[in-house]
């Protein structure tokens, strides 16, 4: 499913005296299947650029594309329910959304809602609960009778439920242990790998967006400040430190940094003097 962004501009509280802009002049081709990588510091628009890509927000001014649909000013958010279907938002600390007396209603609940079959989403969910690395038998538990990591993973399983052709990943690792945060992180590469998932994570971790993505745009104040594949974005490691990016971690990083791409994109790059 290709995306576009067009001339996009976004206002909070557009028209009235708290008006804030949000995003400007955003301009943004992503292909089908791709792995893109989204940093910046907070503040910068990654939130609110996501929110677009599954009609939680229009465009103030502009036109976001994702497959057939657009999503412009003029249209009412309500007629472009149907995107909901086709990209997958996994929210920060998605567990909170948890509701279901059972895991499995919990699964189920999105696709039911979207009028597939109960007997069909309760098979989507049966796969999925493996594919999120949980066992079957935790499909009757009470997702509040989780932890932290079981329900976060639960929530990952109903996002993925609804067959989307797009993910949006908003730190999805956000308050997991590192080997929870790999795990979680390599399930959604393998997904992405194997069903040809466009996915689009927004990461305060530079060794993700640089182990994962094909390409990184950079956020600054709501501007698409730079796109470029992994080795060329972190190859100016000031850059990144002038745009409030957390620059230790690119140096704490290199050599991993300097392994990994190597390997994934065939070039030797990025020698940080500490
Ligand atoms: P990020 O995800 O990069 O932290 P956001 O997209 O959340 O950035 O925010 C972009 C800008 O919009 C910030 O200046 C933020 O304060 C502002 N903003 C975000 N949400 C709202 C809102 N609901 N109302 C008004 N301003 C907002």
């Amino acid at each position: 499913m290709q995306i576009s962004f067009q001339q996009v501009e976004y206002r909070y509280s557009y028209k009235t005296p708290f008006e804030k802009l949000a995003l400007e002049d955003i301009n943004l081709s992503i292909p089908s299947g791709q792995f893109l990588g989204v940093i910046g510091h907070t503040g910068s628009g990654k939130s609110t650029l996501l929110q677009h890509l599954n009609a939680l927000l229009k465009p103030t001014s502009g036109i976001v594309n994702v497959g057939e649909y657009t999503i412009s000013p003029d249209k009412k958010l309500k007629s472009l329910k149907p995107i909901r279907q086709n990209v997958g938002i996994v929210f920060q600390f998605p567990e909170h959304q948890l509701f279901e007396e059972t895991v499995l209603k919990d699964i189920c609940y999105g696709p039911m809602n979207f009028g597939i079959s109960e007997e069909e989403a309760k098979e989507r969910a049966k796969e999925l609960i493996v594919k999120v690395g949980l066992s079957e038998d935790i499909l009757q538990k009470s997702p509040f009778d989780l932890s932290g990591g079981q329900m976060r993973r639960v929530a990952i399983a109903g996002v993925l439920a609804m067959n989307p052709d797009v993910i949006v990943l908003d730190e999805p690792t956000a308050g997991l242990d590192p080997r929870g945060q790999r795990e979680i992180m390599d399930m959604f590469y393998d997904l992405h790998k194997e069903k040809g998932l466009t996915t689009i994570l927004v990461t305060h971790s530079m060794e993700d967006a640089a182990h994962y993505a094909d390409e990184i745009v950079i956020m600054q104040k709501g501007r698409l400040k730079r796109k470029g594949a992994p080795q060329e974005i972190f190859s100016n490691p000031e850059e990144l430190f002038e745009m409030g990016l957390d620059v230790p971690d690119v140096v704490r990083f290199q050599f991993k940094l300097e392994e990994r791409i190597g390997r994934k994109l065939g070039v030797t790059c990025l020698t940080i003097e500490e």
